[in-house]
């Protein structure tokens, strides 16, 4: 998964987590306020959900909102000038890396019943990428352009240059109730519905696979997503021979006693 790591030292990447109701409100607020062009404009209430609740699958999607707001140097007689505020959604970049990223499950796997669904985060190479920043959006100079134009008319020496950048990303948690209604949250939100993005695959167990690990001695040259993929492939190789426990959640995951001093 190509992301930036939150704390990406170049890229200022807030995060607001699942139950941030008056967090997410705020952002939801500042996003209308700046009333943004393109499909924006077709979103209709499909906004990111406020509220909280457990009891059923909510969106896996990830959302990234992108903040500018520009000071423009002082030149000669014109005084230093600050340039409010706008935030905009991340549309394009951020459909472009859900179409190649995600995966979809039905919300009952075993049964291959209920709504399909973008699969759950510890299905990932990278459990937590809806805190990580999409490369394809962290490059992307469209809503930078967005700003500027919209501020030209009153501020005519601004430029892309000017701008302070601030990316807030978390996960959507639209709640899922039936597969219509979210597959029009998916399209107009996320650029993609659920059915159309490959399905996520199990890993099969064969204890007869030579319990082999990839080299990581290379891991600190390494960026987050590269981590995440040594890991992973331990982690594949580890339940393939049995020597690890499948489980849902790598964290669950346990040593299979009579294959411990194997690998030890
Ligand atoms: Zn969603």
């Amino acid at each position: 998964m190509e992301t930036l790591p939150a704390g990406d030292p170049d890229t200022s990447i807030g995060t607001v987590d699942g139950r941030s109701d008056v967090k997410r409100a705020a952002l939801k607020k500042n996003v209308e306020d700046t009333n943004q062009d393109g499909l924006y404009q077709q979103l209709g209430s499909q906004s990111f959900e406020t509220v909280f609740n457990v009891k059923n699958t909510m969106c896996n999607f990830p959302v990234t909102l992108v903040t500018y707001e520009g000071k423009i140097k002082k030149k000669g007689s014109e005084p230093e000038k600050n340039v409010p505020p706008l935030t905009y959604m991340v549309f394009e970049p951020q459909i472009e890396w859900n179409k190649k990223w995600l995966t979809f499950n039905f919300v009952e796997p075993e049964k291959r019943k209920g709504a399909k669904v973008a699969s759950m985060p510890d299905t990932y190479t990278n459990t937590e990428y809806y805190y990580c920043l999409p490369k394809s959006v962290a490059r992307s100079v469209q809503y930078r352009n967005m700003y500027v134009d919209t501020n030209k008319a009153t501020y005519k020496n601004l430029t892309s240059d000017d701008l302070k950048e601030q990316f807030t990303v978390f996960k959507c948690n639209w709640e899922v109730a039936d597969q219509c209604d979210y597959n029009e949250h998916c399209r107009k939100m996320h650029g993609v519905i659920p059915g159309d993005l490959r399905m996520e695959t199990n890993i099969s167990v064969d204890p007869k696979i030579p319990f082999k690990l990839n080299n990581a001695m290379t891991i600190v040259q390494l960026g987050n997503g590269d981590h995440w993929a040594i890991l992973n492939n331990w982690f594949t190789k580890a339940v393939a021979c049995e020597v690890i426990s499948k489980s849902i959640k790598k964290a669950a995951t346990d040593v299979i006693e009579d294959r411990k001093q194997e690998t030890a």
